[in-house]
């Protein structure tokens, strides 16, 4: 598959336009991808997690997909019953929820739950008395870059007792839930996984209680520098997996970074140079507390594209504002740059803007649509094109 990446015309002609530090988004590519994974694994409902990355335009192209969503706190509950988007597509999907997010659910009517402790099922029953509930179940994943296990999941030996107990406090007991841990390259996690969930569906049977839904939750990959993953491939290997231990019952998924992470390109410029400590700096318009946010909280390591040939060095690469941890990457190898270059990073679209702060008061980095700026620069590009 080819992701979306913008031409080193394009690049300069958006950067005359708008300005850097800007962010590029291709709404085509959401949709390229949220339809490769729904191709592979038909009849899956797809509920894209907000948190990976929030844009109302990104919300808005899954819902007219014929998308779900999953959501995870008031705000992201608040954001989408702002946009008319019905309640009954969505999952509110973290097991650990906040008073007022289970006030807002109820407001706005959500009523679709997962948990994975006992603490939780008085909550639930409380703000939302019969709501449906799915457990989420541990699964270890040496093979994620970002490990949700160590935070949520219930062990399978408990999971029974759990499902009793929150039947018991008259909730919807539907079925489990788990997540493999983000940008997972290996299916072995899924199949660990969905041999458990057959076995706890199989006892659980045993004992009266008909569960209906199993969620895959999210994890799907995307090109990294050193990997381009088959996703097409993965997706319909596990669809095979969840069809052979599970032929009736209804699927669901929850990919983030998938859907969107391949659909964004950020324009950053260097805004000077030094030396410093025997090494090459370079400072961009964009930092750690911007988009590269992703480097701290999602272990992401970004391709820097600068369209320049010639013998690379080791160099440090900044952010601008005033603090000393701004700093993104350290002895990475780069052509030598100068002030005005322009850098695209691509695959920038997942757990980047969406953590990104306003620290030191560096506004977010805009974010324009690449299919609606195309027609503004579309002469400028032709004219590069010409010479
Ligand atoms: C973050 C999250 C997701 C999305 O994970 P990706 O790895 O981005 O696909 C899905 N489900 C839950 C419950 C999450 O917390």
């Amino acid at each position: 598959m080819k992701y979306f990446r913008l031409s080193q015309n394009a690049v300069k002609a958006l950067a005359d336009t708008y300005s850097t530090p800007l962010l590029v988004l291709s709404l085509e590519q959401i949709e390229l991808n949220y339809n490769l994974l729904a191709e592979n694994m038909p009849g899956v409902k797809i509920y894209y997690a907000v948190k990976a990355n929030p844009d109302e335009r990104i919300v808005r192209k899954i819902h007219e997909l014929g998308g779900y969503f999953d959501v995870a706190s008031d705000g992201e509950m608040q954001m989408l019953n702002r946009m008319g988007i019905d309640s009954a597509r969505m999952v509110y999907a973290n097991p650990m929820k906040t008073a007022s997010g289970l006030k807002v659910a109820h407001a706005v009517g959500v009523n679709k739950f997962t948990f994975d402790c006992e603490s939780e099922i008085g909550k639930m029953a409380a703000a939302e008395p019969g709501a449906t509930v799915l457990l989420r179940i541990r699964v270890d994943n040496p093979h994620a870059l970002v490990d949700l296990n160590k935070k949520f999941g219930a062990h399978a030996d408990e999971a029974l007792a759990l499902l009793t107990k929150a039947q018991a406090a008259g909730l919807d007991v539907a079925g489990l839930c788990f997540h493999v841990g983000s940008q997972s390259t290996d299916n072995a996690a899924y199949l660990e996984a969905l041999k458990t969930c057959r076995e706890l569906f199989s006892a659980a049977a045993e004992r009266g209680m008909n569960l209906r839904i199993l969620d895959i939750g999210g994890g799907f990959p995307i090109p990294t520098l050193t990997e381009e993953p088959d996703v097409a491939v993965m997706a319909a290997e596990i669809y095979k997996a969840v069809r052979q231990y599970f032929p009736e019952t209804e699927i669901w998924s929850e990919p983030g970074r998938y859907i969107c992470g391949t659909a964004v390109n950020l324009i950053t410029q260097v805004i000077g140079t030094k030396e410093r400590n025997n090494q090459q700096w370079y400072f961009l318009d964009d930092g750690l507390y911007g988009t590269f946010s992703g480097v701290i909280f999602d272990h992401w390591d970004f391709e820097l594209e600068t369209f320049k040939t010639g013998k690379k060095i080791p160099a440090t690469f900044a952010g601008p504002s005033c603090d000393s941890l701004d700093i993104m990457f350290r002895d990475k190898p780069t052509v030598p740059l100068e002030i005005g270059d322009l850098i695209l990073v691509p695959n920038c679209g997942a757990y980047t803007s969406a953590s990104a702060t306003v620290f030191n008061g560096f506004a977010k980095t805009q974010i324009v649509v690449w299919e609606e700026v195309y027609e503004e620069i579309k002469a400028k590009l032709e004219l590069a094109a010409a010479v």
